[in-house]
């Protein structure tokens, strides 16, 4: 999609610090960490949020779940946990409008998040 800077990350057109890719799947570190492991786990189509899920985007759903936990396992927060977030809408903070998860992990992790 057009001006939509991760459909640029996964065109190429802007830099990344990719750590996993497959053809429906792009993981790669965030820019800002927020955490000593911080990665946003993005699907290459379009999609602006989990709102925007459809049952048909059940098989990418699911994918995207197990490469969270390859993630979780290859970048070693699984054992200790770790946290997925994704944030949906304004008053959730979301800045880029298509659909990412944030793994974070690699130190406590204060509840409830602010
Ligand atoms: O949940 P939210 O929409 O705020 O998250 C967007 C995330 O994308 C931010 O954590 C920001 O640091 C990250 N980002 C990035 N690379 C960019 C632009 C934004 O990692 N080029």
């Amino acid at each position: 999609m057009q001006d939509c800077i991760f459909c640029k990350i996964i065109a190429g057109e802007i830099p990344s610090q990719k750590v996993y890719e497959d053809e429906q799947v792009l993981a790669f570190l965030d820019i800002d960490a927020k955490a000593p492991v911080h990665v946003l786990i993005i699907p290459k189509k379009h999609v602006g949020s989990v709102l925007e899920l459809g049952e048909e985007d059940g098989a990418l759903t699911a994918h995207i779940f197990a490469v969270v936990k390859k993630l979780a396992e290859e970048l070693g927060v699984a054992k200790d946990g770790f946290r997925l977030v994704t944030n949906t809408g304004l008053a959730a903070g979301q800045t880029v409008p298509h659909l990412h998860f944030h793994l974070l992990g690699g130190r406590e992790l204060g509840w409830p998040p602010g």
